[in-house]
């Protein structure tokens, strides 16, 4: 009998690649996609626990479950990913109608617990060792690769994909939940992601993302001699098929002059550099032990303005994390001002338990002081992001289409156009109205208009947009 399946991902790209790669393997072994948990038979959750509102969000649509499956017995409830690693057993113990936690380090495990649940009835716990629960190795192996083989199949555009090369992270900001759950940073083999882009390229795969949690500390010694990421790069650029390559996310520190010379040199690779600053201050960005300056920070952006002129550099900032003072904050708006980044990612701190900041900080910025810094940070990086996309306006820019958008669907003389999402090679966003059938193309087209977020479109024999 064919088995529903239902999956909700929370969190970064690492989850949405985690979710595509387990409900692809899942689909071969004959389980089918439903889009309502009440029409499922297996519900499974891949979790974040990077803010406090993610693991709420999971939480509360646990809740929700707790009577359909009280119906449904034979249901299978699931909690996976960084919340399954990090709250273990209390998942049951919150919510006692779960029959499976599964950490981020235990996934090719996945199947197999299925069958178990579903023979026996029992819940299971797979997790891998706590950082402090064995030595670097053996906590290390303990969080085992999850790499399958790559099928089209789960891929929203089969023409877009995302290759993980480094698992887990060693830096161990104090506000970061990331190393205790992802576990120690291990990096895949070159030839391994190299066989993996291959593999794609050959099934009609135009654009990959690298992913790492510290993406330019890549380091690869298997094969007798140091791989770092723009040795990498320049196996992958020269992969027949393949079209784009970006690579996510940067740590400043490990940003260096030969990375950026690969990124100006490679053709296939994008003028696209996320590199989180989080904060302007140093007394901040000592607080959250980022092992960086705000000196040495602007010092790689320059670095990265005189290689790369054109790139595309976006940031993250946590606004309001323990003991930010109003000084501080203004250094990060500085900071913000002076880096003229494509866009920013800004968050309030939320604090997590069983990080350092957590134990040794109060969380001391009111929840009002927060939002307002956020508003404040906001407003200052949307102004720029304006800015940034002016010239954009009546040119000519490449996108490989995504798709259609969420909302919009418009009906046009001759035929049914859509509202299509595309991204340029620096990952700015354009919209435009196009037939379904460009998903996955990569097109010409000219913008009409712009704002702080997107580019808007049309393809050069369209109607100018009013
Ligand atoms: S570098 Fe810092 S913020 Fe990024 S994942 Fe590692 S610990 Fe977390």
């Amino acid at each position: 009998m064919t088995k529903r399946l239902y999956i909700e991902t929370v969190g970064c790209q690492m989850n949405v690649l985690d979710s595509e790669l387990l409900t692809a393997g899942l689909l071969e072994a004959g389980y089918e996609l439903v889009d309502s948990p009440h029409h499922a038979d297996t519900v499974l959750f891949n979790t974040c626990s990077v803010r406090q509102h993610a693991e709420d969000k999971v939480y509360s649509a646990l809740g929700r479950l707790r009577e359909w499956k009280e119906r449904n017995p034979a249901m299978i409830v699931g909690v996976l990913g960084c919340m399954a690693q990090k709250d273990q057993g209390q998942i049951f113990r919150r919510a006692s109608h779960v029959d499976l936690v599964v950490g981020p380090g235990q996934l090719s495990r996945l199947p197999s617990l299925l069958c178990a649940v579903a023979a026996d009835g029992q819940p299971r716990l797979e997790v891998s060792l706590d950082r402090a629960g064995g030595g670097r190795g053996s906590v290390a192996e303990s969080f085992a690769h999850f790499d399958p083989p790559r099928t089209a199949r789960r891929r929203a555009v089969s023409q877009q994909a995302m290759v993980r090369i480094m698992f887990g992270c060693d830096k161990f900001c104090t506000y970061c939940i990331v190393p205790r759950v992802r576990g120690p940073e291990q990096s895949r083999t070159a030839a391994e992601i190299e066989q993996e882009v291959r593999h794609l390229a050959d099934q009609g795969c135009l654009e990959v993302t690298l992913l790492g949690q510290t993406v330019n500390s890549y380091k690869d010694t298997s094969e007798g001699r140091t791989v770092r990421l723009a040795d990498l790069l320049e196996r992958l650029n020269a992969v027949a098929g393949l079209r784009r390559l970006k690579f996510v996310t940067n740590y400043p520190r490990h940003m260096t002059r030969e990375l950026l010379e690969a990124v100006r040199d490679l053709p296939k690779v994008s003028p696209y550099l996320h590199v989180p600053a989080q904060s302007g201050s140093n007394a901040v960005l000592e607080r959250m032990k980022r092992g960086y300056t705000v000196e040495s920070y602007r010092a790689m952006m320059e670095q990265i303005r005189e290689l790369l002129p054109g790139a595309a550099v976006t940031s993250d900032f946590i606004v309001g994390f323990c003991g930010e003072t109003e000084a501080d904050f203004q250094q990060t708006a500085e900071l913000v001002r002076w880096g003229r980044f494509k866009n920013s990612f800004i968050f309030k701190y939320s604090p997590r338990p069983a990080t350092k900041a957590f134990e040794i900080y109060p969380d001391d910025v009111p929840e009002e002081v927060k939002r307002r810094r956020n508003h404040e940070l906001l407003a200052i990086q949307d102004a720029i992001s304006l800015e940034d996309n002016q010239p954009y306006q009546n040119r000519e820019v490449e996108i490989l289409v995504e798709g259609p958008s969420k909302s919009a669907r418009k009906q046009a003389a001759g035929g049914e156009l859509v509202q299509l999402v595309g991204r340029t090679p620096c990952d700015r966003i354009v919209v435009l109205d196009g037939p379904r059938g460009l998903t996955g193309r990569l097109l010409r087209v000219i913008i009409d208009k712009v704002d702080a977020f997107t580019l808007y479109g049309r393809l050069p024999d369209g109607p100018p947009m009013a």
